[in-house]
């Protein structure tokens, strides 16, 4: 039987049978792949408690006729801290969710190393670096997408925009507008000017550097906002788990 061996990481699972688990992941060769852990539910499985969401591992697996099914797993990295946290897991999920989504456009040798790096970078903060780490891996992921937004001129007629007071945003065409141009269009979304600041500096920096800055509640709250819209309009998927986040950020 043709066997094969990956690195992933997991996303979710779902019971089935008496006594199985069918597992979600995301691979950086294959992308998603859903596969079948025998016994997995048994008290003295010998998968133990490494089907965990987000436990980052090395599968070997052999090809099923429908799912391909999972014999050995080694945990390379666990991520518990952030399976502890409720807090820490309402904001990875709407990342995970995005991942689970991602079409045809997204190229698991990118988004695999982006995936782990934001995991690791989440195990580290504290609750109130949250919302950055959401804002910037969510903007990340777009770009890789490339649905990068435009900031640095109308996105409608191409003109350089000065710094304005009122910044015009439209998911239409993908950026701002310039003032002639936010005339035209019917309700163009209007940013402050921090937000702008905040959106063209973590587009623009390296990854590696995302919390180098803060920014005001303003700015990030704006922008959550704002990403949550484009990628509704771009990746055409309302986020479940961003209502789950809400009432998370009540508590
Ligand atoms: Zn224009």
């Amino acid at each position: 039987m043709p066997t094969y061996k990956t690195k992933a990481i997991i996303l979710s699972y779902m019971k089935f049978k008496e006594a199985d688990k069918i597992i979600r992941a995301y691979s950086p060769h294959f992308g998603r792949i859903s596969a079948i852990a025998k016994g997995a539910r048994k008290t003295k499985s010998k998968f133990g408690a490494r089907l965990e969401p987000f436990s980052y591992c090395e599968l070997v697996l052999y090809k099923g006729r429908n799912l391909d099914i999972i014999t050995q797993i080694e945990i390379l990295e666990s991520f518990s801290d952030i399976r502890e946290s409720l807090k820490k897991l309402a904001y990875v999920y709407v990342i995970a969710d995005l991942i689970l989504r991602s079409g045809a456009e997204s190229d698991p040798t990118n988004i695999f190393p982006f995936f782990l790096f934001s995991l690791r970078e989440l195990q580290k903060i504290d609750d109130s670096l949250l919302r950055q780490w959401l804002i910037t891996f969510q903007l990340k992921y777009i770009i890789l997408s490339g649905y990068k937004p435009i900031l640095d001129k109308c996105s409608l007629c191409g003109k350089k925009i000065e710094k304005l007071t009122k910044n015009a945003f439209s998911f239409k065409h993908g950026g701002l507008l310039c003032s002639d141009c936010s005339i035209k269009e019917e309700t163009p979304t209007i940013l402050e000017n921090e937000t702008i600041e905040m959106l063209r500096d973590l587009s623009e920096k390296d990854i590696k550097n995302w919390n180098e800055n803060t920014y005001s509640d303003l700015a990030q709250k704006e922008c959550q906002e704002v990403l949550e819209n484009y990628i509704y309009y771009y990746l055409e998927s309302k986020l479940k788990t961003i209502q789950f986040l809400r009432e998370i950020e009540q508590i």
